[in-house]
């Protein structure tokens, strides 16, 4: 049996064949697994638990109905999604992790994150996130209509597209030194992220230790999936039919 890690799938009502895609998945490949691991940006964005799009709403059913069947499903904020909370726990019947985490994997221990921690050379973004992230933040933002909170979302969204448009590529990677840091902190030598939607694995070294760094894809374009089992991962993407 495998542990199945995806991330960035950013599932909205704009987008049906990733919402497709995904509930394919979650009734195949994702039945026979012990797990599921979704690292984060599962949804486009995210304005709180009383307000999910007709898409977001048939990925949390998708989501209970796996659950339901017996596979643990195990969810980490992302940028977009951080607000999920209890309501979504218990609609889809997932759990909430926090970020970051060390998961045990079949003997190893790995350290897993949404991954937009890392990217520490975005100045602006790392303000931004520690506004969001404060809970006085956010009860007040909850508190908005929803329709007020949808047009700050779209305020956002279309404010952070221009951003990352307006940034250098290396700017909006992770940095070299973060991931140092992280991975000496933990003690691990393998760290797990997405968000940066650049599928690969790379080799490095942490105070001379050999390290590896699996970076998840998106899933615009097709499936990205991290298959892990007794022998190892294994970084797939899944293609698109439809
Ligand atoms: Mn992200």
């Amino acid at each position: 049996m495998a542990t199945l890690f995806i991330s960035d799938l950013h599932i909205d009502a704009s987008r049906p064949p990733i919402l497709e895609q995904f509930l394919t998945f979650l009734q195949a490949e994702a039945r026979n697994t012990e797990a599921l691991y979704i690292l984060g940006d599962l949804f486009e964005s995210w304005i709180g638990d009383d307000a999910p799009d007709p898409a977001q709403s048939a990925a949390i059913d998708g989501l209970r109905t796996l659950t339901s069947n017996g596979v643990p499903c195990f969810v980490m904020h992302g940028n977009r999604d951080f607000l999920m909370s209890r309501q979504f726990c218990g609609a889809s019947g997932a759990q909430l992790l926090p970020d970051p985490l060390i998961v045990t994997l079949y003997g190893e221990p790995v350290l897993v994150m949404h991954g937009d921690a890392l990217c520490t050379d975005d100045r602006a973004y790392q303000r931004l996130r520690a506004t969001v992230r404060d809970a006085d933040w956010q009860r007040q933002f909850l508190a908005l209509s929803i329709a007020a909170r949808r047009a700050l979302a779209g305020a956002a969204r279309a404010g952070s597209r221009a951003h990352t448009q307006a940034m250098e590529h290396s700017i909006t990677d992770v940095n070299a030194d973060s991931v140092t840091l992280a991975l000496r902190s933990a003690g691990t030598s393998t760290l797990l992220h997405g968000h940066t939607h650049r599928p690969a694995i790379h080799a490095l070294q942490v105070d001379g230790r050999p390290c590896t760094r699996i970076v998840l894809g998106d899933w615009y374009e097709q499936g990205s999936v991290l298959r892990w089992d007794r022998h190892g991962p294994e970084l797939r993407s899944l293609s698109r039919i439809i």
